[in-house]
């Protein structure tokens, strides 16, 4: 990672377009003084911070250049999350168009590439080895048609999930908890192959946790030979 490319500045009339947003919402009480800044996060998120009588606002850099109603939407969304009020409609719907454009993805991608870190240690782990594990199930599964993304183990013990598939940078990475003797192959092996599924569906289902699994990724799941198995270990 780059120390250039994590800069932050001002956005230009930042303060008066949430002023402006705080008074068209409604909300209640004397506005904060907003500081409004871009900042580099590796993600198409936002946050806001009011301590006392300052609100510290920050945009992902990728809103930089955007349209200013674009710019507004954000704010609505900050604000109307903040002040409990609902945010238009419009304004929603003007917000959604642009985060789900080409242009904008193909933005918030290269930021991610540049800026997540790369949790890079290799598909050997102490106990399993990821790539010919891979490759079994690319044959057994999928043909063997599926490509083959960088394969690896976190660095750390993850709590919340067992593995992740990243499409912008190309990797599955799997909980190193999943790494040791006690833990079976096949229920290994079962994470690896929902993460796959992952590769096969990108778009379906981006990032596990994120968007929810459909009915057909389900389906497919099953598929794998000892899913009840591993499931019930899992599940445990
Ligand atoms: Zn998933």
């Amino acid at each position: 990672m780059r120390h250039g490319t994590r800069r932050k500045s001002f956005v230009p009339g930042g303060a008066q377009i949430f002023q402006r947003i705080f008074t068209r919402l409604g909300c209640q009480g004397r506005p904060p003084h907003f500081v409004v800044e871009f900042y580099p996060y590796a993600n198409l998120m936002h946050t806001i911070r009011v301590r006392e009588q300052a609100a510290r606002v920050r945009l992902c850099d990728a809103l930089r250049g955007a349209p200013l109603e674009i710019l507004e939407a954000a704010a609505a969304l900050l604000l109307s999350r903040m002040y409990r009020r609902e945010p238009p409609k419009e304004m929603l719907h003007a917000y959604r168009q642009y985060t789900v454009a080409p242009g904008t993805r193909r933005k918030v991608a290269r930021l991610r590439k540049a800026r997540a870190r790369v949790t890079h240690t290799g598909p050997q782990g102490q106990i399993y080895d990821l790539a010919p594990m891979f490759e079994r199930l690319n044959d057994e599964y999928f043909e063997g048609r599926l490509p083959q993304p960088q394969l690896c183990w976190s660095t750390r013990t993850w709590r919340a999930q067992f593995g992740c598939f990243d499409p912008a940078l190309n990797q599955i990475v799997m909980n190193r908890w999943l790494d040791r003797t006690s833990v079976p192959a096949y229920v290994v092996e079962y994470v690896l192959f929902h993460e796959m599924l992952h590769v096969k569906h990108p778009l379906r289902a981006a990032r596990c946790g994120i968007e929810a699994h459909s009915n057909a990724f389900r389906q497919e799941e099953k598929r794998y030979a000892h899913y009840a198995r591993a499931r019930k270990f899992l599940d445990r």
